[in-house]
C-alpha cells in the first residue's frame, strides 16, 4: 500500500506547516484535511444552511467542488484561502466536525488523496479513522499559551488585529470541542509518536517526523 504519515494534532501546532516541509522533503503528497471541514463551513455559511442542518451540511460536504493547488485553496475557481481561514469559518469548521455524516462524507474524499509515492496527512483523526494502516503516526503539540502566540505574531505580521487573550481563549475553547465530541475526538493515539514543539523550532520537528518515518 502506498505510505501514509499521519500527523494529529490541536489548532494552531504547527501541524500544517510541518506536514507541508515532511511532504516536500520526501516527495510525497499532503493533505490539510481541516481545510476540508473549512469549506464545508464556508459554503453553508454562503448557501445559508445552519450549521445544525446535519444532512444538509453532509450533502455539502460529498458534493463540494474543493480543488488544492500551488498552496492556494479553491472552491469551485474562487479562491477562498483566506476567507476559510475568518475566525467565523474556524469557529464553523469546528461546529460542523462534530456532526458523523459529514465526517463519513469527507471520508472517501481524504482517501483519494493517498497517491504513489506517498501521502503526509494531517488533522485530527488522520490516525484513529482516516488511515488507520499509516505506517508512520505522529501526534504533534505546543501548550495552549506557546500555540496562542505563534498565532499572535502571525496576525501582527500580516498587520492584522491581535488579542492575546482571546487568541487563548479561543484556542482552549476549540481544543475543548475537538476533545470533547462524541465523533472522532481529538487524542493521542498508543501508537504515535508523542512531539511536542513548545520549545522547538520548524526544522527540529521536522527532523524528528523524517526520523520516525526512516527508522
Ligand atoms: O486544522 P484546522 O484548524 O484547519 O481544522 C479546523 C477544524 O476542523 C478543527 O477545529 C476541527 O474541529 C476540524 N477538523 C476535524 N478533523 C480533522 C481536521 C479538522 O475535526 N481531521
Amino acid at each position: 500500500p502506498v505510505p501514509v504519515v499521519a500527523i494529529d494534532g490541536p489548532s494552531a501546532s504547527g501541524k500544517g506547516t510541518v506536514a507541508a516541509r515532511v511532504a516536500e522533503a520526501l516527495g510525497y503528497h499532503c493533505l490539510d484535511s481541516g481545510s476540508l471541514y473549512r469549506l464545508v463551513a464556508l459554503a453553508a455559511m454562503r448557501a445559508g444552511v445552519s450549521f445544525d442542518d446535519e444532512s444538509g451540511l453532509a450533502g455539502l460536504a460529498a458534493t463540494l467542488p474543493a480543488r488544492f493547488a500551488e498552496g492556494r485553496v479553491f472552491l469551485g475557481g474562487e479562491d477562498v484561502t483566506d476567507a476559510i481561514r475568518t475566525e467565523e469559518a474556524s469557529v464553523g469548521a469546528s461546529k460542523v466536525a462534530v456532526l458523523a455524516e459529514v465526517r463519513a462524507a469527507l471520508l472517501d474524499r481524504q482517501r483519494e488523496y493517498r497517491h504513489a509515492p506517498g501521502l503526509v496527512a494531517e488533522g485530527r483523526d488522520m490516525g484513529s479513522v482516516v488511515f488507520p494502516d499509516a505506517g508512520t503516526k505522529i501526534f504533534l503539540t505546543a501548550t495552549a499559551q506557546a500555540r496562542a502566540e505563534r498565532r499572535y505574531k502571525q496576525l501582527i505580521e500580516k498587520g492584522m488585529a491581535a488579542n492575546m487573550e482571546s487568541l487563548l481563549k479561543d484556542l482552549q475553547d476549540r481544543d475543548a470541542r475537538d476533545a470533547a465530541r462524541a465523533v472522532a475526538p481529538l487524542q493521542k493515539l498508543p501508537d504515535a509518536a508523542l512531539l511536542d514543539t513548545t520549545e522547538m523550532g520548524v526544522e527540529q520537528a521536522v527532523g524528528f517526523v523524517l526520523d520516525r518515518v526512516r527508522s
